[in-house]
């Protein structure tokens, strides 16, 4: 079939999401968009992974349906062992909940609640989260707990948007161009941020760009272009976010 790259595991790390044959087709009138082609993707216990392709590569999509959001219209992905295509709206519901935490282009912050009220609309609901206090503190927020979102930088509001999503201890963190919105300077602050967190907590963390300049920071770089896989490579060497310019 196509020539793309089958990006599956080469060492003995936890898998810990599994995709095959992931296709995603949308269907508008009589136009069929094509969004996913065929997507085989191993990510493992702790890696630091950038999905990187131009606009339009499929990437939301690809992020969606491993965070179950979406669902593919064939193929087969599972997480932890779970099998996430063919599970019920309950359970994919709870594996959300529990399991996923989500960073946004734009943050999604509830205008009218504090910093600190924003993360706790999500521990209120979590398993055993850490103090909304704490996961501020992590992304050096402390301070401007009892601030409201208008209050504070674009910056300052994704960062409390990576605390709402860290502060149910997620087993993965799945961020969709959490930069896209903000100045390189800005970004890095968010990128130091979620380099942070993926040092203290180990969990496997995602993040999509289509900037190339931030996947020097990853173990792994994932390219999507046209709805496929179609190269890979890992950074002996990943770079501080600190280092990273574009
Ligand atoms: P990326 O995140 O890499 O920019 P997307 O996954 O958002 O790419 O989109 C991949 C393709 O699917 C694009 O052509 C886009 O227009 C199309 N697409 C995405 N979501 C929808 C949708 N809900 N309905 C129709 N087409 C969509
Ligand atoms: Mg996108």
């Amino acid at each position: 079939m196509s020539a793309q790259t089958v990006v599956v595991a080469e060492d003995d790390a936890e898998v810990v999401f599994r995709a095959r044959g992931l296709t995603k087709t949308y269907t508008m009138g009589e136009v069929e968009v094509r969004a996913l082609r065929g997507v085989d993707l191993d990510l493992h216990a702790g890696e630091f992974v950038v999905l990187l392709g131009a606009s339009g590569s499929g990437k939301s999509t690809l992020l969606n349906i491993l965070g179950g959001l979406d669902i593919p219209t064939s193929g087969e992905v599972t997480c932890q062992g779970h099998r996430l295509t063919g599970a019920g709206d309950d359970a994919l519901t709870a594996f959300r909940r529990e399991s996923v935490g989500f960073v946004f282009q734009f943050y999604n912050l509830i205008p009218s609640l504090t910093a600190l009220e924003n993360v706790a609309l999500v521990t209120d609901i979590a398993d055993s989260p850490m103090p909304p206090e704490e996961a501020l503190e992590i992304v050096g927020l402390k301070e401007r707990m009892h601030h409201f979102p208008a209050q504070m930088s674009g910056g300052e509001q994704q960062r409390v948007a990576i605390a709402r999503a860290i502060a149910k201890r997620p087993a993965v963190l799945l961020c969709d161009e959490p930069t896209g919105a903000l100045d390189s300077r800005t970004g890095v602050l968010v990128l130091q941020a979620l380099e942070r967190i993926h040092e203290a907590t180990g969990a496997l963390t995602v993040i999509i760009t289509h900037n190339a300049g931030i996947a020097d920071m990853a173990d792994r770089v994932i390219h999507l272009s046209d709805g496929a896989i179609v190269d890979e490579q890992r950074n002996a060497q990943p770079k501080r976010a600190e280092e990273l310019k574009w």
